[in-house]
C-alpha cells in the first residue's frame, strides 16, 4: 500500500523567525532550516513512497535550500493557497496522479515528530479510514469573563489536543476537500476537523509530548536548547608528547608544519617535523591509542621523507571519529638555533588548519637549554607537545 506524506509548510509567518522575516519554517534550528528537520523525520521513514510539500509563494528559492539534500522521495513543491485548507487540498491534489492509497498530513512547524508517531498513525489507518496523532490534555481549561476573571472550569475529561500527523485514506479526504471547497467552507483548521464535517470516522492515536508546533520566538527558542548538543556527555582527556631529532647536514629544518632555513636539517625516516611528532603523540596519548610509531613504522617505505602532516591529520581524525573534538595543544621547541619566534604564528597557522580548529587554540612556545645538554651543544631539536580533547564519556 501506498503512502504519500504532505508537509504544510505555506504559512506565512514570521513570529517564530524574529526579525529577519523569513516564514518561520525557513527560520534556522541549530544551524538548519526548521523544515529541514522535519523532511528528515519522513525522509528516513522506509514506509512513505513520497513526500509532497506545500509551500508559500515566493519561497522556493527558500524551499530548495531546506530540501535539496532529500532528493530521491520528495515530489517538486507546490505553492499553497489563501488558508491551509486550501494549501493541503493543493497538495493533495499535486499527489493525485501517484494514486497513494493513504496520506499522512503534516505541519512543517512540527520538526520533533519522532518514526514511533507515525507508525502508530499508520497502524490506526488498517482498520480507520482516518487517524490523528493527539496528546490527553493535562492541564485543567478555564473560560474566562470579559473582565478576565475564571468564569467557568471546563470539565477536561475525553478532552485531546490534536497533533499531527493526521493520516486518512487518500481518495476519502480528497473527496472531503472538494465538498468543502464546493460548500464554501475554507476556514477548517485541521484536516481532522474536516472529515468529521464530511462524516469519516477519525481515530485518536497517541501522539508525543515532544511533537509540538513550533510558533512563538520562545518556542524557537527552547527548541534550539533541546538539540543543541550537550555537553553533559563529553569529558577531558589529556596527553603529552616528547620527540627528539638530531642535526645533519642540510639547509633547513621541517618544525611545526613550515620550513625554516637553516645551517642543518633534522634527520629520520619521514621529514623529521619533531614539533608534529610529540603534537601527533600527544594526540594519540589522549586517545589511548598508543603512538606515532604504532601507526606508522618507521621501517615502512611509504612514509620515507613523508610530510609529517599526514601523522597529526590521521590523530586528528582518530578523535572526529569517536565522536571527541581537540580544544587546545601546546607545544614547546627546545633548541638554541633555528630561532622560531619569527615563525611562531605561521606554525600555529599550519597547526591549526591540520587539526581544523582556530588558531587561538594552538599554542607554539621556544626555550633554549642555555647551552646544556645535546639541544645545547646544537646536536638536534627536542619538542615537548600536550593536547586536551573531549571525548564521549565510555565506561572505560
Ligand atoms: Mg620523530
Amino acid at each position: 500500500m501506498s503512502t504519500a506524506a504532505l508537509i504544510v509548510a505555506a504559512g506565512r509567518g514570521t513570529r517564530a523567525g524574529g526579525s529577519s522575516g523569513v516564514p518561520k519554517q525557513y527560520a534556522l534550528l541549530a544551524g538548519e532550516p526548521l523544515l529541514t528537520h522535519t523532511l528528515r523525520v519522513f525522509a528516513t521513514h522506509a514506509a512513505l513512497d513520497v513526500i509532497q510539500v506545500v509551500i508559500g509563494p515566493g519561497d522556493k528559492a527558500l524551499y530548495e535550500a531546506a530540501a535539496g539534500r532529500f532528493g530521491d522521495r520528495l515530489a517538486p513543491a507546490v505553492t499553497g493557497g489563501a488558508t491551509r485548507q486550501e494549501s493541503v487540498m493543493y497538495g493533495l491534489l499535486a499527489l493525485q496522479d501517484r494514486q497513494p492509497a493513504r496520506v499522512l498530513i503534516h505541519d512543517a512547524a512540527r520538526p520533533f515528530l519522532d518514526a514511533a508517531v507515525i507508525d502508530r498513525v499508520l497502524a490506526a489507518l488498517e482498520a480507520s479510514p482516518g487517524a490523528i496523532a493527539a496528546e490527553l490534555l493535562a492541564d485543567t481549561l478555564k473560560r474566562a469573563s470579559p473582565r478576565m476573571t475564571v468564569a467557568e472550569t471546563i470539565d477536561r475529561r475525553g478532552l485531546w489536543r490534536a497533533q499531527t500527523p493526521q493520516g486518512f485514506a487518500f481518495e476519502a479526504i480528497l473527496a472531503a476537500h472538494r465538498r468543502a471547497a464546493a460548500a464554501g467552507l475554507t476556514e477548517f483548521t485541521d484536516d481532522a476537523a474536516l472529515a468529521e464535517w464530511a462524516g469519516l470516522d477519525v481515530a485518536l492515536v497517541a501522539g508525543s509530548p515532544r511533537n509540538i508546533k513550533l510558533t512563538s520566538a520562545e518556542d524557537m527558542d527552547l527548541a534550539e536548547r533541546v538539540l543543541a548538543p550537550s555537553l553533559a556527555h563529553l569529558e577531558p582527556r589529556t596527553g603529552s608528547g616528547f620527540d627528539v631529532h638530531r642535526f645533519a647536514p642540510g639547509d633547513g629544518v621541517w618544525l611545526c608544519g613550515v620550513f625554516v632555513p637553516h645551517e642543518a636539517r633534522l634527520e629520520g625516516h619521514s621529514d623529521a617535523d619533531v614539533g608534529l611528532h610529540a603534537l601527533t603523540d600527544a594526540i594519540l596519548g589522549a586517545l589511548g591509542e598508543g603512538d606515532i610509531g604504532a601507526h606508522f613504522a618507521p621501517s615502512d617505505p611509504r612514509w620515507r621523507g613523508a610530510p609529517s602532516r599526514i601523522f597529526l591529520e590521521d590523530a586528528a581524525s582518530r578523535v572526529r571519529a569517536r565522536g571527541g573534538r581537540i580544544l587546545n595543544v601546546d607545544l614547546t621547541v627546545l633548541c638554541e638555533a633555528p630561532r622560531i619566534g619569527p615563525h611562531r604564528e605561521a606554525m600555529r597557522a599550519a597547526i591549526a588548519e591540520m587539526l581544523g580548529i582556530s588558531a587561538a587554540r594552538v599554542g607554539v612556545k621556544a626555550t633554549t637549554t642555555e647551552g646544556l645538554g645535546f639541544t645545547g651543544r646544537r646536536e638536534g631539536i627536542a619538542a615537548l607537545a600536550s593536547a586536551t580533547l573531549l571525548l564521549p564519556a565510555g565506561p572505560n
